[in-house]
């Protein structure tokens, strides 16, 4: 009875250990260990210096021993977070290559369209203390709008309808096309951002 006791621990903590190194769990202590030993930016600004080597190897053997001894506990949080990580980073990818999406723009710059050279200056957002320029573009004739909004906490406040002045509605959450030929193809020039 001991023996399959033994043999049962000794599979359960073989396991454990290899989750924690190999595994998925490898990954989070190794950025867990990272946190805790700071960019040298973050040490400046807090005024201390770095943890020592030997600090951080004992917060590694501990945050694993634990793991270990515990990792029913861990495993499904984890291996459910990296998923949705990845799920998101791909979706990411997925949308970047379809193009150009005002969220992902800074500021105030130009587009330039890879098929018909068309090029013209757009804003995508800026603010100042107590108002805000948002970007958007009609979906019917392509044409470029920045609209004035409130400031910090009000910038979803439009002082302006959506409407286009072709009676085509205003959109922000669609890839941006070429007013000129309708392409997705475009590139972006930030000029300046605030
Ligand atoms: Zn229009
Ligand atoms: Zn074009």
């Amino acid at each position: 009875m001991n023996q399959y006791f033994e043999i049962a621990l000794s599979a359960y903590l073989l396991m454990g250990l290899y989750l924690a190194t190999l595994g998925p769990a490898g990954k989070d202590i190794h950025e867990e260990i990272d946190r805790a030993r700071g960019t040298s930016l973050l040490n400046a600004y807090l005024d201390r210096e770095p943890p020592s080597e030997l600090k951080l190897l004992l917060f590694r053997v501990l945050i694993t021993a634990g793991f270990v001894l515990l990792w029913p506990v861990f495993i499904h949080g984890i291996v459910k977070a990296q998923r949705m990580a990845k799920e998101d980073s791909q979706a990411f990818d997925n949308k970047l290559s379809q193009g150009l999406w005002f969220q992902y723009l800074g500021g105030y710059g130009s587009i330039t369209c890879t098929d018909c050279h068309h090029n013209e200056s757009i804003t995508s957002f800026t603010h100042g203390r107590d108002s805000s320029t948002t970007g958007f573009q009609c979906q019917t004739c392509g044409a470029f709008a920045a609209i004035h909004s409130g400031g910090p906490g009000r910038a979803s406040q439009y002082e302006s309808s959506l409407t286009c002045e072709c009676g085509g509605q205003l959109e922000r959450e669609k890839v941006l096309f070429c007013p000129s030929c309708k392409s997705q193809k475009l590139s972006y020039n930030m000029d300046f951002i605030t």
